[in-house]
Parts: structure tokens; C-alpha cells; sequence
């Protein structure tokens, strides 16, 4: 059996040595040590001053969502995961969903102009699979009409674009530090912004807005990350570039097997951008078999590919009948979700492994 991913873990003796101090301490949670320490970390990888861990990518993006002050309609894309479009939801605003870009997978930046009306307040793009999105055409755009963009960067964390990370693109990032994503710290999850003040409002939302025990001036929640996982995390970010390294040499023999085949449409290499070969898709547009026939046939030989993003959140049955939320309003997208097939990738997966896969497939 292999499953489509497989969480990275550091070396069981590093992550005990990680986590004594907070058992001889007690500890537990409330920004301690090593939330700090991660936070720190995370400031000179990411080159980035203002951040604030949270306990997962989710309420990150809530959060940032909040602390813009944001009520109206936020251009976003319906080819993601269910958070994106259910944060905008939940904190009061309506998504007004944009086409993707075919090749890449990522906001197409043509249809920005086109959905903007006099109620948009920001943009909420996704960089998908460790694709970056078309950066210089969205804040272009966001300058010419004032709209902040808030990047959903759950894939991304580890990619670089010209040596700048991808945490230094628009006015806010967001990224998960899930599990089953390249950089984790079991559950957890970051904000970026570019300033005091909105990290401020940041580190309130997520801990009650409580200054000191007896000033509490912000109405906050909580959305504190846990000095365990914060342990995690700094363990794991000491692996990262020998983690990604293993999966760029999975990816590479993917694409040795399976580049030019007609009938199957692979990621694209982005120019002078430093992937972290966070998935590997492939979309079956003419192939002998269609996605769900691919889908079953590697089942049936224990493989376990994912429908990755399928179904589009503008079809969840928990927004049908809402006006906007339609697939057909964004046809690439739709004909990707219905064509894409994410295939197993981690760092651990023996290339012989993904030679197997790859002759499933072809055969
Ligand atoms: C994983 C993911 C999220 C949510 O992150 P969590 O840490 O699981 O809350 C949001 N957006 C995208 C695109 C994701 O892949």
C-alpha cells in the first residue's frame, strides 16, 4: 500500500532532546520557549519580521482575514482546498470566484479586472502544488485599485522566487504547517503581514486579546500554537532542504517517465522559481484512460492517488444555490478538477516505487 503522502519526521531521539525542556518546565502552551524559538526561525528562513505562529493554516488565514477589517466580495479561485473559500465565508465576506490559468493551476490575473465590482475589498489568491501565482501581474493590479492581497501559501512554504520567499509576496501570507504538508509541525499554521500594527492585531485574535491579566481591549480567540508542536517544527525546519531535496529526485524521475506522454498534462517549471515539490499532478486530457479509470486502476494495485482539487468549492452542496457559486463560471477550472490526479509524493518514496507507479499508468 502507498498513500499519496507520508509526514515527514525528524529523527525520534531529536524530537525527545526538543521536548525536554517543556516537560522539566511545565510549560505546556501560551508562547513559550519554543514558540518563540520557531518564530524566530521562521523570521530568518522566510526573511520575514512580522509573523505570529497559529495552530493551524485555517485560522491563520481567518485571522488575517479579520485583522484587514475586510466586509464585501474577495476575488479569490474556487480551485483550492475547502478553507480558502470557507474563511472568506465564515469571516462575513463573499468569495467571487476567478478562473484559473490552465498551464499553472494559479489565479489567472486576466480574469481580475473582469469579476471586479465597487464591493471588492481584497484578493485572495492560491499558490498551488508549490506553483507560484502570477506575482507581479496581481499586485499590479492591487495597486492600481487599492485592494490588499492576502496569499492563501499553504503550498509554498519553501519556495522561492529569485531568491525571495514566497511569505514576501502582497500584503499578508498564509501558510499551514498541516501534517500531510512539505514543512510541519503536526497541526500549525502562520500569518505574515508587513507591520507592527497588523501583527499586533494578529497575535490578539489569537489569544483572547489579553495584554496582561487585567487589560483585555481586543475581542479575540484563540488560535495559539502548543509548545509540542512548536518542538515539531523546529525539528523539522532543521530537515527541511534535505526533505525537499528527496522530493525534487522523486519528481524528477516522475517527470523522466512520464514527460511527453500524450495525453497526460504535467506541472510546469517556473522560471527562476525554486520549487518544494509539494505534489505531483497530472491531468488526463486525452489519455486511454480517463481520471477516474487511473484513479481506480492504481487502487486496485494499492496506490493511493488523490482528486486533488476535486470537487471545486464553488460545487460544495454546502453553498449550492448561493448566486456566484457556480463551476461553470470558471470552466478551466472545472475541466481541471474533473482531469487532475495528484500522485504519491514524499520525501521517503523509493524511486522504485515511483517507477511501479509509473508502469501502472502506462500500461
Ligand atoms: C492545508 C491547506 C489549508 C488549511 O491549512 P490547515 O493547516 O489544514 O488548517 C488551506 N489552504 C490550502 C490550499 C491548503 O492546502
Amino acid at each position: 500500500m502507498i498513500n499519496v503522502t507520508r509526514s515527514s519526521m525528524p529523527p525520534f531521539e531529536e524530537y525527545c532532546d526538543e521536548i525536554r525542556e517543556i516537560w522539566d518546565s511545565r510549560w505546556l502552551t501560551n508562547m513559550g520557549k519554543k514558540h518563540q524559538a520557531l518564530e524566530q526561525a521562521l523570521r530568518d528562513y522566510l526573511g520575514c519580521a512580522y509573523l505570529a505562529l497559529c495552530t493551524n493554516g485555517h485560522l491563520a488565514l481567518e485571522n488575517l482575514l479579520e485583522a484587514f477589517g475586510l466586509k464585501g466580495e474577495v476575488l479569490t479561485t474556487p480551485f483550492t482546498f475547502a478553507s480558502t473559500t470557507h474563511a472568506i465565508v465564515r469571516c462575513g465576506c463573499r468569495p467571487v470566484f476567478c478562473d484559473v490559468d490552465p498551464v499553472s493551476f494559479t489565479l489567472d490575473p486576466g480574469e481580475l479586472e473582469r469579476r471586479l465590482t465597487k464591493d471588492t475589498v481584497a484578493i485572495v489568491p492560491v499558490h498551488v502544488y508549490g506553483n507560484l501565482c502570477d506575482v507581479e501581474a496581481i499586485a499590479d493590479f492591487s495597486k492600481r485599485h487599492g485592494l490588499p492581497v492576502i496569499y492563501d501559501a499553504a503550498h509554498a512554504f519553501g519556495v522561492f522566487k529569485d531568491g525571495v520567499s514566497s511569505a514576501a509576496f502582497g500584503d499578508a501570507a498564509m501558510f499551514s504547517f498541516h501534517a500531510t504538508k512539505v514543512f510541519h509541525s503536526v497541526e500549525g499554521g502562520l500569518a505574515v503581514c508587513r507591520d507592527a500594527a497588523t501583527l499586533q492585531t494578529l497575535n490578539d485574535l489569537k489569544n483572547f486579546g489579553i495584554h496582561s491579566p487585567e487589560e483585555v481591549p481586543f475581542v479575540g480567540g484563540n488560535a495559539k500554537m502548543n509548545e509540542f508542536c512548536a518542538a515539531m517544527g523546529l525539528c523539522n525546519l532543521r530537515h527541511l532542504e534535505g526533505e525537499i531535496e528527496k522530493r525534487r529526485r522523486v519528481t524528477e524521475r516522475y517527470r523522466e517517465r512520464l514527460e511527453g506522454v500524450p495525453g497526460l498534462q504535467l506541472n510546469p517549471v517556473q522560471e527562476g522559481v525554486k520549487s518544494n515539490y509539494a505534489y505531483f499532478p497530472v491531468v488526463f486530457d486525452g489519455f486511454r484512460l480517463d481520471r477516474d479509470q487511473v484513479f481506480a486502476r492504481l487502487a486496485e494495485n494499492g496506490i493511493c492517488a488523490r482528486k486533488y482539487f476535486y470537487p471545486l468549492t464553488n460545487s460544495f452542496a454546502c453553498y449550492r444555490g448561493r448566486p456566484g457559486f457556480d463551476p461553470a463560471d470558471t470552466p478551466v477550472a472545472a475541466h481541471l478538477a474533473d482531469r487532475v490526479l495528484t500522485l504519491p509524493l514524499y520525501a521517503d518514496l523509493d524511486l522504485a516505487d515511483a517507477d511501479r507507479i509509473c508502469d501502472i499508468l502506462l500500461r
